[in-house]
């Protein structure tokens, strides 16, 4: 990998795109540095394709997983097959370096009107399915890209429980307060920044960015949804990082090239890359 591609971006979903879009996203992404994009899958299936992807495109590795939104009823939509199983299957692919899209949401959606909030049912079926993945992810030692909506204080209790720390993480787009981010660093986890960030009248944001160290930050799109503040682009895409990076590193009061350093040592402190070829 070319050492001028430094740019960073930790949570995407690449198996949204139609492949022409694809194949535009990632020649943007490229030239404008963007040289390490992980790509998520929500269930078995984004899972599957999200390797695929990572086996044709260099600078695009894996992450498979189930999202807290598919998790209460994930057995019920794979009848014979058990979705883990599935899963453990797919993390021994070598460009998978991660286990996520996994979490919970308690916040209630609005897509689907699926009520969370007080549906006590639906939040414990959450959070089994999380237990498990977070199981899966000491065992198999990939890292987790957590999803964490309305849930900290549950979140930690169960990446404490399992010993978490162990395998690490990301907490993508991270909005917690200033204890949960305490909590989360010293459980091995890194905290990661997309488009909120960019939005200028994002206050408390920017106020919990301000006060997190360089060594605890990483950046992310989660393309492409999160649009980011006056989009240029006609989805959000993977290139977007470039605004990210700008805004974060004029909160932290640092060059832009420094953040840049510092994520990328970041996320080889944290993920296994395949192979040294590809690697970082
Ligand atoms: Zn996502």
């Amino acid at each position: 990998m070319e050492e001028e591609n430094k740019l960073v971006d930790v949570h995407t979903h690449l198996e949204q795109y139609t492949s022409k879009e694809l194949a535009a996203v990632l020649k943007n992404a490229r030239d404008t540095g963007v040289g390490c994009i992980i790509t998520s899958g929500m269930d078995p299936e984004t899972s599957a394709r999200a390797v695929e992807i990572a086996k044709t495109h260099e600078q695009v590795f894996a992450s498979v997983g189930i999202h807290p939104w598919m998790a209460a009823d994930i057995q019920a939509s794979n009848p014979g097959l058990d979705p883990y199983e599935r899963l453990r299957a797919l993390a021994r692919h070598k460009e998978v370096i991660a286990l996520g899209e996994i979490g919970l949401d308690f916040i209630d959606n609005a897509f689907s009107g699926v009520t969370y909030h007080d549906n006590k049912k639906l939040q414990l079926s959450q959070q089994a399915a999380f237990g498990k993945l977070v199981e899966l992810a000491c065992e198999t030692g990939l890292p987790m890209i957590i999803h964490a909506r309305g849930a900290y204080p549950a979140v930690i209790t169960i990446l404490k429980e399992n010993k978490a720390k162990m395998a690490g993480g990301v907490i993508h787009n991270f909005e917690g307060d200033e204890k949960q981010t305490r909590q989360l660093l010293d459980t091995g986890f890194y905290l990661s920044f997309g488009g909120a960030v960019t939005y200028p009248d994002a206050h408390t944001l920017h106020e919990t960015l301000r006060k997190i160290p360089l060594t605890g930050i990483v950046t992310e799109t989660d393309s492409p949804y999160m649009p980011i503040y006056q989009q240029s682009t006609a989805k959000n895409e993977p290139s977007n990082i470039n605004r990210i990076v700008e805004v974060i590193a004029g909160l932290k009061g640092v060059e832009r090239e420094r953040l840049i350093e510092t994520v990328h040592s970041n996320i080889k402190a944290l993920f296994t890359f395949p192979d040294e070829e590809r690697a970082l």
